[in-house]
């Protein structure tokens, strides 16, 4: 039987009291954290539901029928979040990432969508808006999400093989359902799609190359994962670990890959793409990338600030806790102190777990600190 860490504490209570009265201080843009890291991404949890139980995230045995989910009024409304995003996006941020829990559960998700799109960055330009799912509710949804000003999505999909999928998911969901939303997404025009899939050693490393071949000149962009000690639940170890530099080769195997360059700053993931005889990229064949959170820390260039389901702002994907803007949004805070609270917490930002965590042996890392579940936190 795996070992499971059960927390004894619930770390979405304790959060960090943004000081009253806030300065007010109207953004002029661009804003740096205390390692010179702009703020450009924006991920938005919308939900802490979810009808998975991906067992490296919210395994069956936490969160059951009695674990104490969010209530609905203390979630952000759509045009608190709105007023928050706004005020992110008049600091720099170029993209919001909507997230959960699964996003799709939120109920008229699409009227945030719409609000959200009509924000424009500080050059004047769109937001670049995307959404992270489990694909079960998109063949239904992805016509309305497209219409309501949604640009793409990344679909998560941890393999091909029914069995090993129906198990990692422990809802028995089927694949065939999950390919049927990605064909939505793409019928819908949200595109480019990416498909997540997160490599377990001993549960799906065996559907990396078949997942790649699936996806191999179908113009999805294949994403592999490095599964992740976030949270306190999953009971993660390092020798479950598959570190991309395996993966790469795994794929190298089957098909030449080249290096390609980083699509924006910041970007997590490292992209391959599929060489053609003479060593250049097939563009038609595509690229696959890999995230290596665990053994190659990206921190240096982290932009990307969270903002949870109840308005608490996180620094750090591996953050304990988080700063809490809910009482100046639900107060009477003015957007200029809402946006001063804001600069004042990114501008004090020191996070580099993952870089830290390089120093320890992982599995001390792992049990170090306390840390808040992907699912509330969003990935
Ligand atoms: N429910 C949606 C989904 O699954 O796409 C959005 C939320 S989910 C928390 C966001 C992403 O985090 C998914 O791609 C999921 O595979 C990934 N994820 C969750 N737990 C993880 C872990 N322990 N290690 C690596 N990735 C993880
Ligand atoms: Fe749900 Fe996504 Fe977590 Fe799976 S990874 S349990 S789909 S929130
Ligand atoms: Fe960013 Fe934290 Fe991940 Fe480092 S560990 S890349 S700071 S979210």
């Amino acid at each position: 039987m795996s070992e499971r860490i059960i927390p004894l504490v619930d770390h979405r209570h304790s959060a960090i009291a943004v000081p009253t009265p806030v300065a007010p201080r109207p953004p002029t843009g661009v804003l740096t954290d205390g390692l010179g890291r702009p703020l450009r991404d924006l991920r938005i949890s919308v939900t802490d539901r979810c009808n998975f139980r991906c067992s490296y995230c919210m395994p069956k045995e936490v969160f059951d029928k009695d674990y104490p989910y969010l209530p609905h009024q203390a979630l952000l409304s759509f045009e608190e979040i709105t007023r928050v995003a706004r005020q992110f996006v008049a600091h720099g941020v170029q993209k919001i990432r909507l997230t959960g829990g699964e996003p799709l559960l939120r109920k008229n998700i699409e009227i945030l969508i719409g609000q959200l799109a009509e924000l424009r960055t500080v050059e004047g330009e769109p937001l670049d808006i995307t959404l992270t799912t489990n694909g079960s509710l998109l063949e239904r949804k992805a016509a309305s999400l497209k219409a309501a000003g949604l640009q793409r999505v990344t679909v998560s999909l941890d393999g091909l093989d029914d069995a090993v999928f129906r198990t990692m998911n422990d809802v028995d969901f089927p694949v065939a359902d999950v390919l049927r939303g990605i064909e939505a997404a793409r019928a819908a025009g949200l595109g480019p799609i990416k498909v997540n899939m997160v490599v377990k050693r001993g549960t799906n490393e065996h559907e990396i190359v078949p997942m790649a071949r699936h996806f191999r000149h179908s113009g999805v962009v294949l994403r592999f994962i490095e599964y992740m000690d976030v949270g306190a639940t999953n009971g993660w170890r390092m020798d479950e670990v598959v570190p991309s530099a395996e993966v790469v080769r795994l794929l190298q195997a089957e098909w030449p890959l080249v290096p390609l360059e980083a699509a924006a700053p910041g970007e997590t993931a490292q992209r391959w793409g599929y060489a053609r005889p003479d060593g250049s990229w097939d563009q038609e064949a595509g690229e696959i990338g890999v995230i290596s959170s665990v053994t190659q820390a990206f921190c240096s260039d982290c932009n990307r600030a969270r903002l949870s389901t109840e308005g608490k702002l996180y620094l750090c994907l591996f953050g304990t806790q988080g700063h809490d803007l809910k009482p100046l949004v639900r107060g009477n805070a003015t957007d200029e102190q809402l946006a001063g609270a804001i600069a004042a917490i990114w501008q004090g930002r020191m996070d580099r777990y993952s870089e830290l965590r390089a120093s320890l042996p992982p599995d001390v890392a792992a049990r170090s600190g306390r840390r808040i579940e992907m699912s509330y936190i969003g990935g």
